[in-house]
């Protein structure tokens, strides 16, 4: 049982929790997912929200309850766990390879009712392999063509092999073509606002182009997804996306609280997600350890920010896998005990380390929810 539970209700419970704690404001996740609904209301595009980021049926349901047309899944695992607890419209947003993942994704596929399961494809062999296991089905599997869009991660090269796959989705009796997917990942967290603008609107271009051709080539695509957190308001405005596929804007870690801020506006979402640690050593002279390290923090964006329970300037450093070591000055020094709240530096990864979300309304633990699919990477 999560030691926690006995704090549910109890006022004043979020700074006593059993740490260190993955921490989640509900008033701010709710915030959040309303201002990006509201925003792809007023611009009428789509939103199917990207699971990656939280990887909890609770937060997918509250996605859906404000909108949504469905849930983004970066992996099969993902995507099983989406489709068992009912979801609809799945889009796995990354090519399902091999022989035993394609076997799993037509299971899938066998338990939803025609075109609530969707997958991208960039490769004619995966394509060729997707249509002979697709036959099982008694529907034709929706596909997207997954292009590059600059990342070179995932998708096809260029517009002559979109063309060319698109035809051979289109032209078997077991798939349908249902659109195309440019994610530009590389763009979403360019900190200078006017770049990351610019960027944006040379992608959709691109992406428009891309649309024209496989159109004028007599194959018309209902969907055209993309989109993260740090392009989503000038991609919303440019209408060549048919839906967005954002996913840390529930919770804003600190590079993207960044980024989306300059001394003008403030971030048009706020931080939602903490990771709650408690000062176990104050006996060298220059710091005190905390019980936050990088089993418990994703450390591939930088360090740390400490959000609560500090006065004064600090600095975190990772301090080995259950550790950091948190640099105070002197007449702030926290005690041995104190609970301090930091905000990570990259939410989703850092997601993927817990068990749990503590879900919290101002300084009560209002709720305990698992992150189901936590470790399905
Ligand atoms: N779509 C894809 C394919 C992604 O890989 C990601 C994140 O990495 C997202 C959407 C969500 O982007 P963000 O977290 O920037 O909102
Ligand atoms: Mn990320």
């Amino acid at each position: 049982m999560n030691p926690n539970t006995t704090l549910i209700g109890i006022r004043g419970s979020r700074y006593r929790l059993d740490t260190p704690a993955l921490v989640l404001d509900l008033p701010a996740l709710q915030r959040n997912i309303a201002r990006m609904a509201a925003l792809a209301g007023r611009h009428g595009i789509g939103l199917r929200p990207h699971a990656k980021s939280h990887k909890s049926i609770e937060i997918a349901r509250l996605q859906a309850q404000a909108g949504a047309l469905g849930i983004s899944c970066a992996t099969l695992g993902e995507a099983e766990v989406m489709v068992e607890a009912g979801m609809p419209g799945v889009l796995i947003t990354s090519p399902v390879v091999g022989a035993n993942k394609l076997r799993r994704l037509i299971e899938l596929g066998c338990k939803v009712s025609p075109g609530q399961l969707m997958v991208v494809a960039d490769h004619p062999r995966n394509v060729e392999e997707l249509a002979v296991l697709a036959s099982t089905l008694g529907y034709r599997l929706p596909v997207l063509v997954d292009y590059h869009a600059g990342l070179h991660r995932t998708g096809v090269a260029d517009a002559a092999a979109a063309v060319a796959l698109a035809q051979q989705i289109s032209g078997s009796d077991t798939l349908l073509l249902q659109g195309l997917q440019a994610y530009g990942g590389h763009l979403q967290h360019i900190h200078d606002q006017q770049q990351r603008a610019h960027a944006a609107a040379n992608l959709c271009e691109e992406v428009k182009a891309l649309v024209a051709a496989i159109e004028a080539a007599g194959m018309p695509l209902e969907i055209v997804t993309g989109v993260g957190t740090g392009t989503h308001a000038f991609d919303a405005a440019a209408g060549v996306f048919t839906e967005m596929q954002p996913g840390s804007y529930l919770f804003m870690d600190w590079d993207y609280l960044r980024a989306l801020s300059d001394a003008a506006h403030p971030a048009p979402f706020e931080t939602a997600l903490f990771v709650q640690g408690m000062v176990v050593s104050v006996n060298a002279g220059e710091w005190v350890t905390v019980d936050a390290g990088l089993k418990s923090l994703a450390t591939d964006s930088g360090t740390p920010e400490v959000a609560y329970g500090l006065q004064g300037a600090s600095r975190y450093e990772f301090f080995g896998d259950e550790h950091g070591k948190l640099i105070v000055d002197a007449p702030h020094r926290p005690k041995l005990g104190d609970h301090i709240e930091f905000i990570t530096s990259h939410c989703d990864p850092t997601v993927n380390l817990h068990g749990y979300y503590h879900v919290v309304d101002d300084d009560t633990l209002v709720d305990i929810w698992p992150i189901q699919a936590r470790g399905r990477i």
